[in-house]
């Protein structure tokens, strides 16, 4: 008994997924093909993947944002969770990366139900702002460049619905943000955001210790 996380070994995560990883095909195999990739440390990881699906689910999400798309894990889990008219409108800058989302999408059925914006995420954000889109979106992933996290975060709060669920990835950033030797951009970034997340009454707030640390903050009426 604990009143603590466990520190997960290897050996307990083996065990974890060998009792509730339910990960179809096409996700094994766009994971498998992104593990070639030198970047493939930004692929969140199945047990994850299968807990975002769970809360989608949960949220009878119907429209839903991402923020940094990559070669398309987090998109696929989200928009296979979805209902037939599910709408996910995805951000990304990189043609090559989301190349090999389209690929799994299109395989998987899926692609019509996803509006890739390829363009600087924050721009895309605000002309969304400017489209009328305030209040409309059930659940938001923001998995990008980190400097940028807090503007993802505003638009994204604006974006949502009340009730609406902000999923933010990489908010223990391996330790780093509890390290004060630690003093690069990415991680003074993300920290001033998990302080300002902390007191922010404007969400429900929950910081979960899965995968690299992830952020879940519910827009209150
Ligand atoms: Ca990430």
């Amino acid at each position: 008994m604990s009143s603590k996380t466990l520190v997960m070994s290897e050996e307990l995560r083996a065990y974890l997924l060998s009792v509730s990883a339910r990960e179809p095909d096409i996700l094994r195999r766009l994971r498998e093909e992104t593990a070639n990739l030198p970047q493939s440390g930004m692929q969140i990881s199945v047990e994850q993947g299968q807990f975002m699906s769970l809360l989608v689910s949960l949220l009878g999400a119907k429209t839903t944002l991402e923020v940094g798309v990559f070669t398309g894990y987090s998109s696929l889990v989200t928009a296979l969770a979805m209902p037939p008219d599910g709408r996910i409108i995805a951000c990304d800058v990189s043609e090559e990366w989301t190349g090999i989302a389209r690929r799994y999408w299109q395989e998987a059925g899926v692609a019509d139900k996803i509006d890739l914006r390829l363009g600087p995420a924050a721009e895309t954000l605000q002309a969304l702002a400017a489209e009328g889109y305030q209040n409309s979106f059930d659940f938001a992933f923001i998995d990008a460049d980190k400097g940028n996290y807090d503007r993802y975060y505003e638009s994204a709060l604006t974006l949502l619905r009340p009730g609406g669920l902000i999923a933010i990835d990489n908010t223990l950033w391996s330790g780093r943000v509890a390290d004060p030797t630690v003093q690069d951009a990415d991680t003074l970034a993300l920290r001033a955001l998990n302080e300002k997340l902390h007191g922010d009454e404007r969400v429900t707030l929950s910081l979960l210790p899965i995968g690299d640390g992830l952020t879940l903050a519910m827009k209150r009426a």
